[in-house]
């Protein structure tokens, strides 16, 4: 029996090749048992086959049902729809996952260690929007529609109990605004609380936290936070402030999960203001592909992994430039192959 585990790469536009190159690096000194199935996307889909999700890259991840992926740009003009939301509905990849864990300690925040699941496929997020035009302003009047439906609510709040039972986790959040979107989020906070009662208590804690709250608590005092579930723009947003408490986009990991497939990735974009300068931080990404290696039933690489981000950045101090050190992002990962 073969011990290869295929499985589909994407480098990605921007710093993504750079941070891919890292991360590869780290898993290759891992002796990580992934086959690379390599594919462009994004700016270099549109490139290279003129569709930043060429056909190809669909089948490589029909085939592998597991992804790593770089940063994908969506090209401004010519009408086309973001790549990475294109591929969340493809494959019906219904959760994200965004755990953010302090690794450098001092900062404003210590021991954060939380976990946001977002639904990722229905929503406000949707992008079901129009204008109405009114005399010659064809702005006139803006319009957009949310979906959320009690499968689709039941289907990731059903993902948030068992990830927070199956990880150790004491209490899942579940995050609304039921009080002003009645419908659209009230729907969310029903199913997740009729859900607690028919299956999960007792075994873990539940509450309810209104979205706008629930911003301020992050900051004021986010270790009353465990796990966090909640709707996908309220999710976005959440992530992105969760990330902050951790030192920001550049450690900050996330996966998107179905039933048939998974694509790992950082939480942050392209970052085109520092491409091609060797100033990226690759860690997102390297944690990204720990989440990939626990998703295969390989934690004890994904643990190698997860030490020696903390050994380089920690006890060695190599640290890119977002963290306030001096290394570039090749020099970070040849600290981080020495500590493997
Ligand atoms: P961004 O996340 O690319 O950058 C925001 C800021 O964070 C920039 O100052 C950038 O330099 C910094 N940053 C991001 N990652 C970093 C890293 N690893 N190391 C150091 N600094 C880092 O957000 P943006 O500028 O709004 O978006 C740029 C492009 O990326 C857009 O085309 C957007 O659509 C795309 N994007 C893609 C994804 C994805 O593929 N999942 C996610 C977000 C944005």
């Amino acid at each position: 029996m073969s011990s290869t585990i295929p499985a589909t790469l994407i480098p990605g536009d921007g710093i993504g090749p750079e941070i891919v190159d890292a991360t590869l690096a780290a898993l290759d000194a891992l002796g990580a048992p992934f086959e690379w199935d390599t594919q462009v996307a994004g700016l270099a889909g549109v490139q290279a086959a003129g569709d930043p999700l060429p056909p190809a890259v669909l089948d490589s991840i029909r085939r592998t049902r597991l992804a790593l992926k770089g940063p994908l740009e969506t090209p401004s003009g010519g009408g086309y729809r973001s790549s990475n939301v294109r591929l969340r509905e493809e494959f019906q990849l219904y959760a994200n996952l965004r755990p953010a864990r302090t690794i450098v300690p001092g900062g404003r925040y210590d021991n954060i260690d939380l976990v946001v699941v977002r639904e990722n496929l229905e929503g406000l997020y949707i992008g079901h929007e129009h204008y109405v035009k009114i005399a010659d302003d064809p702005h006139a009047v803006a319009m957009a529609t949310g979906v959320n439906t009690r499968a689709g609510c039941r289907r990731i709040l059903d993902y948030a109990f068992q990830y927070a039972i199956a990880n150790g986790r004491k209490k899942v959040s579940i995050v609304h605004k039921a009080n002003i979107m009645k419908a659209l989020t009230g729907v969310f906070l029903e199913t997740g609380l009729q859900l607690y009662e028919e299956k999960y208590k007792g075994q873990v804690q539940v509450d309810t936290v209104i979205i706008d709250a629930c911003a301020m608590k992050l900051v004021l005092d986010p270790w009353k936070f465990d796990v966090i579930v909640t709707t996908n723009l309220f999710g976005d947003i959440v992530s992105d402030l969760v990330a902050g408490l951790v030192g920001g986009l550049g450690m900050a990991p996330g996966a998107n999960i179905g039933e048939n497939a998974a694509i790992f990735e950082a939480v942050h974009g392209s970052a085109p203001d520092i491409a091609g300068q060797g100033k990226a931080n690759p860690v997102a990404l390297m944690l990204a592909a720990a989440m990939m290696l626990d998703h295969v039933g390989r934690q004890d690489l994904a643990a190698r992994l997860r030490q020696a981000i903390d050994a380089t950045l920690n006890v060695d101090q190599v640290r890119t430039g977002d963290l306030g050190g001096s290394a570039s992002t090749p020099a970070f990962a040849k600290a981080l192959v020495a500590r493997i």
